[in-house]
Order: C-alpha cells, then sequence, then structure tokens
C-alpha cells in the first residue's frame, strides 16, 4: 500500500468544504430560526434586529446568548394568558361582597349576618327580593312604600296636602302684604262712585 500526498490533500479538501458546507447551512438555519422565534414573541423591530444579528455575528455562542435574553412567553402564549386574567378577573367581580364589612355574601340574603347591614329589601306585593335602591318591583311593578309615584289621583295628591300646610305658615309677613294691596284697590271705586252718582 502506497501513500499517496496528492489523494491525503484532495481528501482533506473534500473534507474541509463539507464542513465549511455544513457550518454555513447551519449558520444560515439559525439565522433563519432566530428569525422566526422572535418574530414570534417580540413586535419591537429593534428586538427583532438585534436578535438575528446577535446570532449571525457570534454564531453558536450567540443562540446560546439570545436563548437566555429571549421573551420567555410567545406573543400568543401572553394574549392567552391576559384572556385567562380577564376571565379570572370577572370570577373574582361577579362573587356579591357585603358592602359594610366586604364578606362573602348570599345573593339571597336580606341582611349581613356579620355586621348587620341591610342588603335587600322584600316587595311586599309578591314578597320577592328587591335592590335597595329600586322603587319599583321588577316582578309585579308594584311600586315600593314611600316610592315617587306616577299618574296619581287627585284625591291621594289631596290627601297629602294638610300635611305640607302647617310647613309653609312661618311667611306670614309676605301674606300680609299681598292681603293690603287688594283692600287698597277696593276702596279706590268706593271713593269713585259718589262722584259718578253725584254727576247724572
Ligand atoms: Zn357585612
Ligand atoms: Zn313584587
Amino acid at each position: 500500500m502506497t501513500f499517496d500526498p496528492t489523494t491525503l490533500s484532495n481528501f482533506t479538501l473534500f473534507g474541509t468544504a463539507f464542513a465549511a458546507a455544513f457550518i454555513a447551512a447551519l449558520w444560515l438555519s439559525l439565522v433563519i430560526w432566530t428569525f422566526r422565534d422572535i418574530r414570534s414573541r417580540a413586535r419591537d423591530p429593534l428586538a427583532r434586529v438585534l436578535a438575528i444579528l446577535v446570532v449571525a455575528v457570534l454564531f453558536l455562542p450567540g443562540v446560546l446568548v439570545y436563548l437566555i435574553l429571549r421573551p420567555a412567553r410567545t406573543l400568543e402564549e401572553e394574549y392567552q394568558r391576559s384572556l385567562e386574567e380577564e376571565a379570572l378577573l370577572q370570577t373574582i367581580e361577579e362573587i356579591p361582597v357585603c358592602p359594610g364589612c366586604s364578606r362573602h355574601i348570599e345573593p339571597d340574603w336580606i341582611a349581613c349576618p356579620h355586621c348587620h347591614t341591610r342588603l335587600k329589601k322584600r316587595c311586599h306585593q309578591c314578597g320577592r327580593l328587591m335592590e335597595l335602591p329600586w322603587n319599583l318591583c321588577p316582578y309585579c311593578a308594584t311600586p315600593a312604600p314611600g316610592a315617587r309615584r306616577e299618574n296619581i289621583t287627585m284625591e291621594e295628591a289631596l290627601q297629602t296636602l294638610p300635611n305640607e300646610a302647617p310647613a309653609d305658615e312661618p311667611p306670614s309677613q309676605p301674606v300680609a302684604v299681598e292681603v293690603d294691596e287688594p283692600q287698597a284697590a277696593e276702596t279706590k271705586p268706593i271713593e269713585e262712585n259718589p262722584t259718578e252718582s253725584q254727576e247724572p
């Protein structure tokens, strides 16, 4: 077996070329992988360019640096996470809480057993629960006691007047002034009447 130096050099040349081609393909695929990965993780154009530059310049150590520094979640995962947080917040807000002591209450409680805060009132007609500010029962349309009523009849309106009249009594002076003026107007015709009767 003779050892030909030219075959050896050809073999090394082939091997080197193959290694170079493999490294070039690896470099290109790593750059493309970084481009796809950063595109799904960051919207910022500067962050995208920087990530691709780090991998393109530093090659394999650059990939290591990129894997350490890249955003932990993709944009899709971030979106799903925000949706889950929103749903969680909604369920928390839907749990009824006592306005007085902030403890958990049941929706059909009339008063809080911990701080005795009034929570609901009962319709006197149908007996179902109403919110405290409501003036009208939403189930049977009966106005709550003490609520302002429309389409009120004249008799019902007059029944409330005697109660309001005593409150108007204290300003008595303006009433006296109004009484004086008609008296003065009435005296004038009396003075004119004799002159008219004397003329004929
Ligand atoms: Zn309470
Ligand atoms: Zn009712």
